[in-house]
């Protein structure tokens, strides 16, 4: 009987791991979100991007260049 006791203590213990990690790698991958150059149209995640506010927009590059670029394309406008 007690070792169905500690059986069952173990079944507790490990579906309360096993729940708890799930929203930890949920909230992992929404870190990860990719955003695309609009110069070059390379994927960049939120912590490589080089973000640049333009007119009021959240834009990402890839490096400091391509922001450049974009913005000499915007005052062409
Ligand atoms: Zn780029």
């Amino acid at each position: 009987m007690r070792f169905l006791i500690l059986l069952l203590a173990c079944y507790l213990v490990y579906r309360y791991v096993k729940g708890k990690a799930k929203p930890e790698i949920a909230k992992e991958s929404a870190a990860t979100e990719t955003f695309q150059d609009p110069v070059c149209g390379v994927y960049v995640s939120e912590a490589d991007a080089v973000v640049g506010n333009l007119q009021g927009k959240r834009y990402h590059f890839c490096s400091l260049g391509c922001l450049q670029q974009f913005e000499k394309i915007q005052h062409k406008r």
